[in-house]
């Protein structure tokens, strides 16, 4: 068993960032991945290559882990409402924070959940790589809400309405399972408000969320399914959002020949698999 992130190993992770409650037992540790993908020092991870079509770009960053709990084997699923509206409040914190530094340009957080989400440890923990680059995927979308009007604030209308891709509703939020999802049972938190920046939740919101959240952890431990949770966000007017994408599909080679992906579940049988059962804590 691998025990880097359990109490008692704090000595084996990099210098401790933050932790919650501020006391020995600890419940939430914040510190910078032993192992970044990313950092300010050198920049041993790019190749120096440059022609007409390779492209290189110096790019510098942070990469650091939350341990959301000091269970080895505890789960999102096991954290109770409260608990996990103080995981949020630790999420967007750090969040902040790093957006407040000169050099990043964007912060990422997302969970890895297993190995085939990408997870090489058991123990849950989220993490942020903050950089000094806008994603692509990013300014793409910003462009095409920038066009016409927000996207999701039309989409979050139209799903209201014919109610076939609602998996969850309650007074802030609403997650729905797209129309076009990539992947089998992903499924959307987006607040009703047009919000674009995490820092707007106030406590009601981060309860609503977590309670949202909660629901999502409980069916997709049903599906028993590794998966990944992304905070999604723009730098100008991008309606924030909660992305889950449960892997249970392989990417094969006709999305990789085509980049038409084949989802094996309809949404609208994956919001009634979510929207079944009343969940509640
Ligand atoms: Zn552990
Ligand atoms: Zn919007």
């Amino acid at each position: 068993m691998i025990v880097f992130f359990c109490p008692g190993n704090e000595d084996s992770t990099p210098k401790e960032i933050t932790r919650w409650p501020n006391q020995q037992d600890w419940q939430i540790r914040v510190f910078p991945n032993k192992y970044p993908v990313i950092d300010n020092k050198n920049q041993k991870h790019t190749r120096g290559e440059n022609s007409k079509f390779i492209n290189r770009k110096k790019i510098k960053g942070v990469h650091e882990i939350i341990v959301e709990s000091r269970e080895h084997n505890a789960q999102m699923s096991d954290l109770g409402l409260h608990y996990l509206k103080q995981v949020l409040v630790i999420y967007f914190e750090r969040l902040k924070k790093l957006k407040q530094q000169d050099s990043i340009k964007y912060v990422a957080i997302f969970k890895n959940h297993g190995e085939r989400a990408g997870a090489s440890l058991k123990h849950t923990h989220t993490q942020i790589v903050a950089y000094s680059k806008i994603p692509a995927v990013i300014q793409a979308k910003e462009q095409v809400c920038k066009q016409r009007s927000c996207g999701y604030c039309e989409i979050i209308k139209y799903e209201k309405k014919h109610q076939k891709r609602v998996g969850f509703e309650n007074q802030n939020f609403i997650a729905i399972t797209p129309f076009a999802a990539k992947y089998a049972y992903e499924i959307w938190i987006l607040p009703k408000k047009h919000l674009v920046d995490f820092a707007q939740f106030n406590q009601e919101m981060l309860i609503d969320l977590a309670a949202i959240m909660h629901k999502i952890f409980k069916k997709i431990t049903q599906l028993n399914c590794d998966y990944n949770m992304i905070f999604q966000y723009g730098v100008k007017d991008l309606h924030v959002q909660i992305i889950f994408t449960p892997r249970i599909d392989n990417f094969a080679g006709f999305e990789i020949a085509t980049g038409t992906i084949i989802n094996s579940v309809f949404p609208e049988e994956a919001a009634y698999f979510y929207a079944k059962d009343n969940i509640s804590f």
